[in-house]
């Protein structure tokens, strides 16, 4: 007789599948223009890859250090001391994880108790409510509206409460591309110290800004003692699939986060590693991605923009959003249901980033990390719906 699948546990209820993976296979099973998960269609630098390359016939293909390779614990601490004049100890405030995601999986696991409370903002990256709920946390969450995604300080205020063990801040910011202002970033730093809570940070849009500065929470008075800044390789080089990510946090904080790393992915890939090292260390890169994709926000949002649709123009990120509700779509999951089978294009609707379903009921996300041919297409096919 089969063996009943198990259930998922409740704790993972309503996370059985994401919507980014979703919405690629429906993509390509409808050959239509996917401008709904985030990933580049155009690699990063070729030298970055050679030296990916040179890595693994240099041999570095078995188990590295369960921290990461020394070399890019000290490129990464040597990123943050040159970028924002932070200084970590590569042996002991650095570690390296298999991308962001992991690294936000780890920190909630290991900081976080049952029952504790995990403040973020809505809308709010997939895998925070997946983590938290795996941590048995439960999460609050602080608006950003549409269009100025402004953080409310009444608002984050009225998050927290005597349950509240961290605060999980995204900037740059996913779906939203808002770029949080120092004066946000200091509200949320005063009420860390007020309440004594734990700072997350995602920063892995960091070097994706058009606007606006990128100031990591960590640099504010009170901060740097109490806050794990997760990054990554993926954005900054355009190198999604090969997931180096990395931690910095003082050593009390960073041992955790390491302790719960050690038994989810154990270590990370050896070779992309050592090419990671080597551009943080020797590549100018990370000062040049912006300006390769200024262009291609631009030219999605003007071209939404003269569809009809009513854009709000990122200040960082991969993403445009639109409320389609100015071209009368009551609906933005409907709306991109359909939009694969009317013209060919896929986007993702913000409402899967909302616990408040009617507040994100009429935006839609559009991904501009793509080439310029691609977006030309996709909005040659998105004319039929404006036709
Ligand atoms: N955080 C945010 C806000 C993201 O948008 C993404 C990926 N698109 C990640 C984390 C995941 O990063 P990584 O691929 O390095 O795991
Ligand atoms: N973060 C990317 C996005 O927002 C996708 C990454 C993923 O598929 N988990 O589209």
């Amino acid at each position: 007789m089969a063996r009943r699948a198990p259930d998922l546990s409740s704790r993972l209820q309503g996370f059985s599948t994401t919507i980014f993976a979703e919405m690629s296979a429906l993509a390509e099973a409808t050959r239509s223009v996917n401008l709904g998960q985030g990933f580049p269609d155009v690699d990063g630098p070729d030298e970055v890859k050679q030296w990916a390359v040179d890595a693994i016939l240099a041999g570095h293909n078995q188990y590295p250090p369960g921290r990461g390779i020394p070399e890019l614990r000290r490129a990464v601490a040597g990123h943050e001391r040159r970028c924002y004049d932070l200084e970590y100890d590569p042996e002991e405030e650095v570690l390296v994880t298999s991308g962001a995601t992991e690294a936000v999986a780890a920190a909630l696991l290991a900081l976080c108790e049952p029952g504790d409370e995990v403040v973020m903002l809505e809308p709010y990256y997939d895998s925070y409510a997946a983590c938290t709920a795996m941590a048995g946390a439960t999460r609050r969450v602080v608006p950003l509206r549409y269009p100025d995604w402004r953080l409310d300080p009444a608002d984050l205020d009225a998050a927290i409460t005597p349950r509240t063990r961290l605060v999980l801040v995204n900037s740059p910011h996913n779906p939203t591309g808002r770029v949080l202002g120092r004066d946000e970033l200091e509200v949320v730093a005063s009420r860390c110290v007020e309440h004594d809570l734990l700072a997350v940070t995602d920063e892995v849009y960091e070097h994706l800004v058009y606007e606006g500065e990128h100031v990591p929470l960590a640099t504010l008075p009170g901060m740097r003692e109490r806050t794990v800044t997760i990054s990554s390789a993926g954005k900054t080089y355009a190198l999604t699939g090969w997931k180096i990510g990395w931690a910095c946090a003082p050593a009390p904080l960073l041992g955790a986060v390491r302790t719960a790393k050690q038994f989810l992915t154990y270590v990370s890939g050896a070779p992309f590693q050592h090419a990671i090292a080597r551009a943080l260390d020797d590549g100018d890169w990370h000062e040049r991605v912006a300006a390769t994709l200024r262009p291609r926000r631009d030219q999605l949002a003007d071209g939404l923009e003269a569809l009809g649709f009513e854009v709000a123009r990122p200040q960082g990120g991969y993403f445009v959003t639109t409320d389609v509700g100015s071209l009368g779509f009551r609906d933005g999951a409907q709306f991109c249901a359909a939009l694969p089978g009317r013209c060919g294009v896929v986007a993702i609707p913000s409402s899967v980033f909302y616990d408040d379903a009617e507040a994100g009921r009429t935006l839609v996300r559009w991904a501009f990390c793509k080439s310029e041919q691609v977006i030309d297409d996709a909005l040659g096919r998105l004319s039929a719906l404006t036709a």
